[in-house]
């Protein structure tokens, strides 16, 4: 699996930095966002280093669609029942900041900080 030495969340998804873990497999680790927008702010993010969405191909189908469909059961789990907003930024013109693929997911109570 291609992973980057200098990428932060490839050091986290190593454990080499901590977070707060919410969830983990083989494929792909969920943590909170370290600055959330809103009462629950979670990252899924690939355990292999993708850039972005711009690198993701059909080999990459199963590892997205198995992260999209964990978002939601793991906001429920942490007590979201009443909505939330799924992100994913690219590139600089999209706001992307950190250059490994993330799935942002963002819910609780409002009013937010953002969004
Ligand atoms: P982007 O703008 O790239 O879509 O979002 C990157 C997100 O990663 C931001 O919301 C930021 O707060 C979060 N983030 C950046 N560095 C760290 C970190 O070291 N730990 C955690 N938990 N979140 C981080
Ligand atoms: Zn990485």
């Amino acid at each position: 699996m291609s992973t980057d030495p200098n990428c932060i969340f490839c050091k986290i998804a190593a454990g080499q930095i901590p977070s707060r873990k919410v969830y983990e497999d083989d494929d792909f680790i969920a943590f909170h966002d370290i600055n959330p927008w809103a009462p629950v702010h979670i990252l899924l993010v690939p355990k292999q280093h993708l850039p972005s969405m711009v690198e993701v191909g059909p080999e990459h189908a199963a590892l997205l669609g198995k992260m999209m469909s964990t978002g939601p059961r793991l906001m429920r789990e942490l007590g979201v029942t009443n909505g939330f907003r799924t992100i994913v930024n690219t590139g600089a013109d999209g706001g992307q900041e950190v250059g490994h693929l993330h799935i942002h997911f963002i819910g609780g109570p409002r009013p937010w900080s953002k969004g």
